[in-house]
């Protein structure tokens, strides 16, 4: 049975919007204004969870084929969907005999549903249109937890997905930066110092910076 059962309206993408990187899907999930820094300002910092996690993809990014006697690995794969709009890399896609491909994201830290799962499913849907298969499920491995956590590709997750992909992409498309969160979520966050949460959460303080920042400077002989 088609894994789009029931009354799922599915539109192509139009080609003239943006695509969505994958990856910006669990940077919306985490923190909009983070997906914004990253895909719109394309900023970047790193802190000691981007550094351990560059260090745990090493391996996983380097695109080499593994072959297992019952299993072929694809690691750094490239993936698309010109149907939704999409774009990016996956971690590793376990090919089993006689089953559809099998994609799996590799995590540094432990599993926070559900972010991962929805850039997961992302994959999924390009290797359905990618291969013209249908995939039932994937896998998020924690490096942290040492396990890897079975996630069903179902009809939930697919909205899920698609309602993030396209809040993506009116982001993309209007480039603004919404407002900071300033919550237990940003001290881990890498962007922490270029974003300013409890400034940018205070638009009066925010206001108040901006009017010091830009008045101008008393002229040098003005007191002479
Ligand atoms: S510091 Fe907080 S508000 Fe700013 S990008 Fe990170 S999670 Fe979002």
């Amino acid at each position: 049975m088609s894994p789009w059962s029931g009354n799922v309206t599915l539109p192509w993408h139009e080609p003239t919007l943006p695509d969505v990187p994958i990856s910006a899907i669990e940077h919306f999930s985490y923190c909009p204004r983070q997906c914004a820094l990253i895909h719109v300002e394309q900023t970047f910092e790193e802190n000691v969870y981007t550094v351990r996690g560059r260090l745990a993809h090493q391996r996983v990014d380097s695109g080499e084929t593994e072959n297992r006697p019952d299993v072929q690995t694809l690691r750094n794969l490239s993936l698309w969907s010109e149907r939704f709009g999409l774009r990016g890399r996956s971690d590793l896609v376990e090919l089993h005999p006689g089953r559809p491909p099998f994609p799996v994201e590799y995590k540094v830290g432990r599993r926070r549903p559900p972010h991962a799962d929805l850039q997961l499913c992302a994959q999924a849907l390009c290797l359905e249109e990618m291969l013209d298969v249908e995939i039932s499920e994937g896998a998020i491995y924690s490096h942290a937890e040492r396990r890897r956590y079975l996630i069903a590709i179902d009809q939930e997750l697919r909205q899920q997905t698609l309602g993030i992909v396209k809040e993506i992409r009116e982001q993309l498309r209007r480039q603004v930066l919404p407002p900071a969160i300033d919550d237990e979520r940003c001290p881990p966050c890498s962007l922490i110092h270029a974003c300013l949460p409890q400034v940018a959460a205070q638009p009066h303080r925010l206001r108040g910076m901006q009017g010091a920042l830009f008045r101008p400077l008393t002229p040098l002989n003005q007191d002479a």
